[in-house]
């Protein structure tokens, strides 16, 4: 590729919505570019990132036995409501209807597709098992679309489903795409675990999440260092035993003012059942004035204990204010005068009148994809869901320095990216759509299956948190936008640079290279700054003078100096 006849269009300054690093950076290195909240063209530059990863997610499906189909993006709802989730599913799920009224989704994850086609395509255990993936446009109308293509309301997923005929062979399915994960990972070469998840309603241990491990991540991830013990945090909290923790407890001790409401009482209000798990939500309510404006924040923490699940709820209203929202952590501190601590079954500051209304599903959103079993709330995610993500730990049941429940020493907290999730579905979605093979024993047996995602346009920008510095982006090699660029200084007055430049060019493309020569005869602390900002890994600069000498400078974008280089060895050197 000459650079002279691509699209690169750097940028001095990062758009004001861009809170995260590789956010601003993406945009600055013109990779991609906002067309609306969580919508984004992909850049050329750009582009050729997400192909790449692409491209390896391809070949290690492949080579898992994964077999590659595409679904369309505009679904008919009625496969949606066989498995209940046309309704079911909060406001993420995007409906649509088209000219004749009929109801369509745009597809937020496949399960129901895919079951379809398995309950037509696979009809006897001889033909199983299966695995039938997909890398296609998704979306999901998130509450919180932020930090650029991390997440996007329309971003690419590659979506892979197993078909088995038992259990036994499902596990094995399951096992099998874990194992591609964890080489199409590493190949990425980024700094990532595997951790336990919370796989909700489902039952059985059987879901992993992929984190990038990131300080800008919004989970939190709970590890031992002294073993390979690692969950997301609902998972630690779901296996902890509840234990009473005084100091916290004091704090909020603080706060509660005897004889109000207590969780009993405000779970008996909303008609929960109490079970032993200690659930926590932080609400906030909000006075409009005539205009509709904020006049006055007010502030709730509500202590439930039980297994309840939020869409049931629907917190409409709180009795006689006008609004309702989550709270910001400043905010909760502001009105309790102290931090959020732990979180037991203990009163609220005041007495709150908590008013059921069924029409107005504000709660309906909090935890939605692909893999929570009808929306069933494990846990609310801080830092996603509620927008303070620095204060986890203090409000979990599980915090650093617990004991790991494998007893191999203590628990330690880190932020993580999402960045993929491997999932034992089991039968639920062969159930519901009624999709059934001829078993061994000539019986119709419904299929158990697994589904496995990966967020293909989330990756870049994980592996930029991960690999940058104050002048830019670091790929690495694997998914640079390029591998090499050639950077002739004053080609446009020099036939020596240029001759040598082309030749350099023309020689690593035919190696095979994923080579950019720089023709635009720009200043050379302009070039040089957009490649650093862009991050093409390695990079070849040749002058005049060099050449004269028979050297050209070679630098990777990580090292801080360029290397002379004989200019007849370079060629092997980047081979
Ligand atoms: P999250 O917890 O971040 O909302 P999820 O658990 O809802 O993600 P899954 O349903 O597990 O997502 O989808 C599989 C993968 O798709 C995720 O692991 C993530 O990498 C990616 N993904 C999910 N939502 C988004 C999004 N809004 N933008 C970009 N990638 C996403
Ligand atoms: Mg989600
Ligand atoms: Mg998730
Ligand atoms: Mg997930």
């Amino acid at each position: 590729m000459k650079a002279s006849q691509f699209l690169i269009s750097t940028l001095k300054e990062a758009p004001a919505d861009a809170e995260v690093v590789s956010h601003k950076l993406m945009t600055r290195a013109g990779m991609i570019k906002k067309l609306g909240a969580g919508i984004y063209n992909y850049m050329p530059m750009g582009l050729r990132v997400i192909r790449k990863v692409e491209a390896i997610v391809r070949e290690e499906m492949n080579r898992a036995g994964a077999i590659e189909v595409t679904m369309p993006v505009v679904q008919p709802a009625e496969l949606w409501q066989e498995t209940g989730r046309f309704e079911k599913m909060g406001p993420e799920l995007l409906r649509i209807k088209d000219r004749h009224e009929r109801d369509f989704v745009i597809q937020p994850t496949s399960e129901e597709v895919v079951t379809d086609i398995a309950r037509q395509e696979f009809k006897s255990y001889k033909q199983l098992p299966k695995n039938l993936y997909q890398i296609q446009t998704k979306f999901r109308d998130e509450r919180r679309p932020r930090f650029g293509l991390m997440r996007g309301r329309e971003f690419i997923m590659k979506d892979a489903y197993s078909f088995d005929k038992d259990r036994d062979t499902a596990q094995i399915s399951y096992q099998t795409m874990r194992e591609a994960y964890k080489r199409i990972f590493d190949r990425f070469g980024l700094q990532y675990r595997a951790v336990r998840a919370d796989s909700g309603a489902i039952g059985g241990d059987l879901s992993e999440e992929f984190q990038v491990i990131a300080s800008t991540g919004e989970d939190a991830i709970v590890y031992c260092p002294q073993s390979d013990y690692a969950a997301n945090i609902e998972k630690a909290e779901s296996l902890a035993p509840t234990q009473a923790r005084p100091a916290a407890g004091q704090a909020m001790a603080k706060v509660a003012t005897p004889g109000n409401s207590t969780c009993e009482s405000v779970a008996a209000q909303l008609g929960l059942p109490l079970a032993q798990t200690v659930k926590s939500l932080v609400l906030a309510t909000d006075e409009l004035d005539d205009k509709g404006l904020i006049a006055k924040t007010q502030v709730w923490l509500l202590l439930l204990r039980g297994d309840h699940e939020m869409n049931e709820i629907k917190v409409g209203k709180v009795d006689g204010l006008a609004g309702f929202r989550f709270a910001s952590v400043p905010e909760i501190e502001d009105h309790f005068g102290c931090k959020p601590g732990y979180l037991g079954p203990i009163n609220l500051k005041k007495p709150v009148n908590l008013v059921v209304d069924r029409d107005v599903a504000v709660m309906a959103d909090w935890v939605c994809g692909a893999n929570e079993e009808d929306f069933h709330i494990t846990g609310v995610n801080f830092g996603r869901d509620l927008p303070e993500p620095a204060l986890v730990a203090d409000l979990r049941n599980v915090v650093a320095g617990d004991p790991s429940p494998d007893g191999a020493g203590a628990l330690a907290i880190e932020r993580g990216i999402e960045i993929g999730h491997v999932f034992y579905l089991g039968t639920k979605y062969s159930q519901a759509m009624n999709a059934t093979f001829l078993g061994d024993n000539g019986k119709p047996q419904h299929f158990e299956m697994g589904c496995y995602g990966i967020g293909v346009t989330r990756l870049p920008a994980a592996a930029i948190e991960q690999n940058h510095d104050e002048r830019g982006i670091i790929w690495p090699d694997a998914i640079a936008p390029f591998t090499v660029v050639v950077c002739p200084i004053g080609m446009g007055r020099s036939e020596a640079v240029k001759t040598a430049a082309e030749q350099l060019y023309s020689e690593l493309l035919a190696l095979g290279v994923d080579v950019i020569l720089d023709d635009r005869d720009e200043r050379p602390g302009a070039m040089l700054a957009d490649w650093e900002l862009i991050g093409v890994p390695h990079r070849v600069v040749l002058g005049d003078r060099g050449l004269k000498d028979g050297v050209v400078e070679y630098q990777h974008r990580r090292d801080t100096e360029a290397t002379k280089i004989a200019a007849g060895d370079i060629l092997s050197d980047l081979k």
